[in-house]
């Protein structure tokens, strides 16, 4: 028992394809390094586009099989490596599952996103779907005692949009507008709030109306932009015509289209969405009112400290957007929820024994 532990690993290049296997014990830690007891995992768009294996995935991940997926998550530091200062046993932690390289030029400015060599846990190597995980000290980082373990997987999506905030460097900005409607949007949308912006509106879908009540119990303001003019709906609900900023975060032709619009002349947009095919839009609308297109991927190595000091004051609002807790067998139904959009957050828990049915609040 002691010498193998479960694991949920994409078994082949094709369709579906996930199944819970036994796999060796994660080693022992080396220098710079701990070894995790994994307690929560977040299941997102990109585990199911492992999931279904779509052809971005086939073309930009190289994983041997079985890869173990999972990139949001966090655990307890079960062992530390020489060298490891600012982490003992015990720990309740969260994990940046991007391995930057440290040596790129980018990495060398401290702009990790971007770094040109950093395989990703969960994507390019074994990620967080299993027992235990042996990672990088560097990229493990100590959760505020008051928030939930189950709820520190959170921390991953939540650093995005702290970096979407970083990317727009805010000043005299006040009305903000957040196209699209998940988790990335609602966490957007807290991120935002936490950041001291005056008004936010999300934008969303008829298909979104269950989400956007639930922004509406975080005290958001919501338009459905199939029910109402959003121009003036934004007017009515900020007093201002047009966003100083917008996150862009659903990613469609028709969302990117919009949050071009919506942003006022020299307004920024942040590009969080990942378009699943190529976007036309009207350059002459960027040009002509000097808008500023900025994208955001992932996050820097310096954004994690900040995502832990927001994490703490957000307890409530991240209860509301876990919908279901699963075990590590359940990993199949959480894709069908996610499917099916029968839920908003879904997450494993690899160490918990007979969580079915132990669904979220
Ligand atoms: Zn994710
Ligand atoms: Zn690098």
């Amino acid at each position: 028992m002691d010498n193998v532990m479960k694991a949920v690993a994409k078994v082949r290049s094709e369709y579906g394809s996930f199944e819970v296997i036994e796999v060796p014990m994660a080693k022992s830690p080396g220098d710079h390094e701990v070894k995790i007891r994994v307690e929560t995992v977040g299941i997102c768009g990109t585990d199911l586009s492992i999931y279904k294996w779509t052809e971005t995935v086939a073309r930009e991940y190289h994983p041997v099989f079985p890869l173990i997926p999972g990139h949001e998550f966090a655990g307890i530091v079960e062992e530390v490596g020489a060298g490891v200062s600012h982490l003992k046993v015990g720990d309740k932690v969260a994990i940046n599952p991007h391995i930057s390289c440290g040596i790129c030029p980018y990495c060398i400015q401290n702009r990790e996103s971007i770094c040109e060599n950093r395989p990703i846990l969960g994507c390019h190597a074994d990620g967080g779907l299993t027992q235990y995980l042996t990672v990088r000290a560097k990229n493990v980082f100590v959760l505020p005692a008051n928030v939930p373990i189950y709820l520190g997987s959170l921390a991953e999506p939540l650093s995005v949009t702290v970096h979407a905030l970083e990317r727009v460097q805010q000043k005299s900005d006040k009305a903000a507008a957040i196209v699209g409607v998940g988790t990335v949007g609602l966490l957007q949308y807290i991120a935002c709030k936490a950041a001291g912006y005056e008004d936010i509106v999300l934008f969303g879908l008829d298909s979104d109306q269950e989400r956007m009540e639930l922004a509406k119990r975080m005290g958001a303001k919501t338009v459905n932009i199939e029910k109402e003019d959003p121009y003036i709906a934004f007017e009515r609900l900020t007093g201002q015509p047009k966003a100083d900023v917008v996150f862009e975060v659903a990613g469609t032709n028709d969302s990117i289209t919009f949050a071009i619009d919506l942003v006022k002349t020299a307004g920024k947009v942040a590009m969080v969405g990942i378009a699943a095919s190529y976007t036309p839009i009207d350059t002459t609308k960027v040009v002509f009112a000097e808008k500023e297109l900025i994208g955001v991927r992932a996050y820097n190595l310096s954004t994690w400290p900040k995502t832990m000091e927001i994490i703490g004051k957000i307890v409530p609002q991240l209860e509301l957007l876990v919908t279901h807790r699963l075990s590590l067998a359940e990993t199949n139904k959480a894709v069908e929820l996610l499917l099916k959009r029968q839920c908003l957050k879904v997450v494993i828990e690899p160490n918990a024994e007979s969580l079915a049915g132990r669904e979220g609040r």
